[in-house]
């Protein structure tokens, strides 16, 4: 069997007693990176072995785990923080396990995107989850077509290219409001919203540190909606 187990996105308390306990049973923990996970493991006393599992893994991997778990073991997949598969690697595992005929067990937890949006004040009945902007080819494009975007969209950045984004997005959305969600579950969690040219203008003034979450308003979003 393959379990999927999500895992913090930072305060360690954030995981289910379920992930634990089939963290525990299974004969091999997936990681993305062993020894970050390694401080979660150590934490709850989990004493499983651990391979590493990450974006640049090959194939002969993806075929090595799933020999093993034809021959009747369990492993569980997990990434650095969260849900694995989501802007993490895990896809073309859950895809092979599934085309073997191996059993696929997703156990739920955190998510950065959910978390953020849960706290964003903004509407999010529905919602498009857009993961991290792609860096060059189809960037502009993916920007001018969310111009008529209508519903709440959520991606995640990294610290180092966030006021390159918030340029961009003063440029394509001057009017929108964004939330940004930074630090998330850590000691240093905050929400702040604006347009995006006030956010550029608080990250230049203090350079971006830490994880961030960027929500964006739709279209026609109203603060008394
Ligand atoms: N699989 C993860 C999930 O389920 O959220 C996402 C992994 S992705 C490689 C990492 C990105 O998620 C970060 O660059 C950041 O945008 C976002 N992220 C993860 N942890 C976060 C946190 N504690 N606070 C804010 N954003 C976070």
């Amino acid at each position: 069997m393959l379990y999927i187990v999500a895992t913090p996105i930072g305060n360690l308390e954030d995981i289910t007693m379920r992930a634990i306990r089939t963290l525990k049973e299974v004969n091999l923990i997936a990681a993305e990176d062993t020894r970050t996970s390694g401080i979660l493991l150590k934490k709850y006393e989990i004493a499983t072995p651990m391979i590493s599992f990450h974006a640049h893994s090959d194939d002969r991997k993806v075929v090595e785990l799933i020999e093993k778990m034809k021959a009747g073991q369990n492993v569980a997949l997990i990434s650095d923080a969260g849900t694995p598969g989501i802007s993490d690697p895990g896809f073309k595992l859950v895809r092979a396990a599934r085309e073997a005929g191996v059993a696929v067990i997703p156990i739920p937890g955190p998510s950065a995107f959910l978390t953020a949006l849960s706290g964003s004040g903004l509407p999010i009945n529905r919602f498009l989850y857009l993961g991290f902007l792609p860096m060059k080819k189809g960037r502009q494009t993916m920007l001018k077509s969310l111009q008529e975007e209508g519903r709440t969209i959520v991606f995640y950045e990294s610290p180092h290219r966030l006021l390159k984004t918030l340029g961009e997005f003063s440029e394509y959305f001057p009017e929108r409001k964004l939330v940004l969600a930074r630090e998330l579950t850590k000691i240093f969690e905050e929400f702040l919203s604006g347009t995006p040219a006030e956010l550029y203008e608080h990250f230049q003034k203090k350079s971006p540190k830490g994880e961030f979450v960027i929500i964006m308003a739709g279209k026609d979003f109203q603060q008394e909606d």
